[in-house]
């Protein structure tokens, strides 16, 4: 049995276009103008390997009626009585508007499981919406581009973690209960550890690996993945042109996403030919944290930086292998050079892992994954409002912010409001005088006060409401 859908959220957000995307085919109508009726229907939908049906409610608010308000409310409480699941949609390039917290109000009463969707995640200047939408108190925000089919893989984890493995793929319906909402406290102190992990052990902890031809990539897979540890076969399973493989290692659950890897155990894949580095970038909107392969011998070249700048800014962990360590003729000398190498070529992840390797000889594979298991726990960190404030205060302490045109900026406080990867939000007056050098400043003073290296930090500013 499949689950079905509700797409909720005021207009004009993008219910239709991502209702369009799900269900793939031109159904609802996609129109700038409020005022455009539709029916309510239900669709076959498919993400990936997700079946399911969509309510198209897109039409319920748009209908200009006197009471429109109540009917909107009404129509939009039915859909969600039907569903097993909602998809409740903000705009991140608008921002929220006071609607959306109603809309949320009503998708919360019903107790139903629910994603909080951020459309328009690609527009210019997102991330601070993309923020807001926390606000919403609907969990955490999935960046999406239902126009651009941007973060659909984000969106389909989210969708099995909401409504639980078993029911997303149809095996049990009444398995669906036992996965509450992911819970997110925005703003507010988490008692009790100060800095806490927000993530499930028990879920497969999902990387790839990436890089450019011959850095040495499938051999690298090939020996993390041994036989013994191979839980289920490489299979095309998540989308045609991306294979993923369950292991353990050192009995963490781990999924292994790649593009050209496997081709020595996937009989489908022997006819490939290598595939581009795009094509194996796209295994890098699957994954938590990326492990980078650098040949050593010819090491930071253009397209290495190109990669490893793509996975921070998609907000992804990285780790960086030195891969053909084996080569290497003076290891002591090489290793401080590339380390030097990597602090100045990617000062924005300061403290990144890099681990030489041999793929072929298997040594420092497990100082790899050790690096990879410690950097996913990094970009889970979530750190409580209590103790940043009292670091704040320390560092104003120490090193105010500058006067700009004689008028001092004052910060008032400061919330992580996202992990994976840590998001902050500093609340101060005038924003956009902040000089970037404070923000990165700040940024660094965060990531070696609270043990934070090597993951991308982002940090929003925000006027106090
Ligand atoms: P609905 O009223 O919630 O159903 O919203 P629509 O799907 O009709 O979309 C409203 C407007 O937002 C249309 O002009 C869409 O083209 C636009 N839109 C939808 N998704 C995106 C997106 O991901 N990015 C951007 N920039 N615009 C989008
Ligand atoms: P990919 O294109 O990144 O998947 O690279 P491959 O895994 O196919 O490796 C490219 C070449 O580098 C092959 O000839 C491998 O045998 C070789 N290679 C991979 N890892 C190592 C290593 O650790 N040491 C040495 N010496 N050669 C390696």
């Amino acid at each position: 049995m499949s689950f079905k859908v509700a797409i909720i959220g005021r207009p004009n957000v993008g219910k239709s276009t991502l209702f369009n995307r799900l269900v793939g085919k031109k159904l609802a109508l996609v129109d700038d103008t409020p005022g455009v009726t539709r029916d309510r229907r239900v669709h076959a939908a498919k993400l990936y390997d997700l079946n399911f049906e969509v309510i198209d409610t897109a039409g319920f608010e748009t209908a200009a009626a006197a009471t429109l308000q109540g009917r909107m409310r009404a129509q939009t409480e039915l859909a969600i009585n039907e569903a097993d699941l909602v998809l409740f949609v903000v705009d991140s390039k608008s921002g929220l508007m006071p609607d959306d917290k109603a809309f949320a109000d009503v998708v919360r009463r019903s107790g139903k499981p629910v994603v909080l969707v951020a459309n328009k995640a690609e527009a210019r200047g997102a991330q601070g919406g993309m923020l807001e939408a926390w606000e919403v108190g609907l969990g955490e925000p999935i960046p999406i581009s239902a126009e651009h089919g941007q973060g659909m893989p984000d969106l389909r984890e989210a969708i099995i973690e909401a409504i639980g493995e078993e029911r997303a793929f149809g095996e049990d319906e009444e398995e669906a209960e036992d996965h509450p909402l992911t819970e997110v406290l925005v703003g507010e102190d988490i008692a009790d550890p100060d800095v806490e992990l927000a993530y499930d052990e028990t879920k497969p902890m999902r990387i790839a690996v990436v890089g450019r031809p011959n850095a040495g990539k499938s051999t690298m897979i090939n020996a993390l993945i041994d036989e013994e540890r191979l839980l289920t076969g490489p299979e095309a399973g998540i989308t045609r042109d991306s294979i993923s493989v369950d292991w353990e290692w050192r009995g963490r659950l781990i999924r292994l996403f790649d593009t050209a890897g496997m081709r020595r155990k996937a009989k489908v894949q022997e006819k490939l030919e290598k595939l581009s580095v795009a094509d194996g970038l796209r295994a890098i909107r699957f994954a938590e944290i990326v492990i980078v392969v650098f040949d050593a011998t010819i090491p930071f070249e253009k397209q290495d930086l190109q990669i490893a700048d793509l996975i921070i800014r998609e907000g992804r962990g990285l780790v960086l292998a030195f891969n053909k360590w084996d080569l290497i003729e003076n290891p002591q000398a090489t290793l401080a050079d590339l380390h030097e190498k990597t602090a100045r070529l990617l000062p924005q992840v300061r403290g990144l892992l890099a681990v030489p390797v041999s793929a072929e000889t298997g040594r420092g594979l497990d100082k790899l994954m050790d690096a990879v298991l410690k950097t996913h726990q990094v970009w889970n960190r979530r750190v409580s409002t209590g103790r940043l404030n009292r670091w704040l205060e320390r560092i104003l302490g120490h090193h105010p912010p500058p006067a700009v045109a004689g008028r001092r900026l004052k910060i008032k406080y400061i919330t992580q409001a996202k992990t994976r990867p840590p998001g902050f939000v500093l609340s101060c007056t005038r924003p956009e005088a902040m000089p970037q050098s404070y923000v990165r400043y700040l940024v660094n003073s965060l990531r070696e006060s609270f043990d934070m290296p090597g993951v991308p930090i982002r940090m929003v500013l925000r006027a106090p409401d």
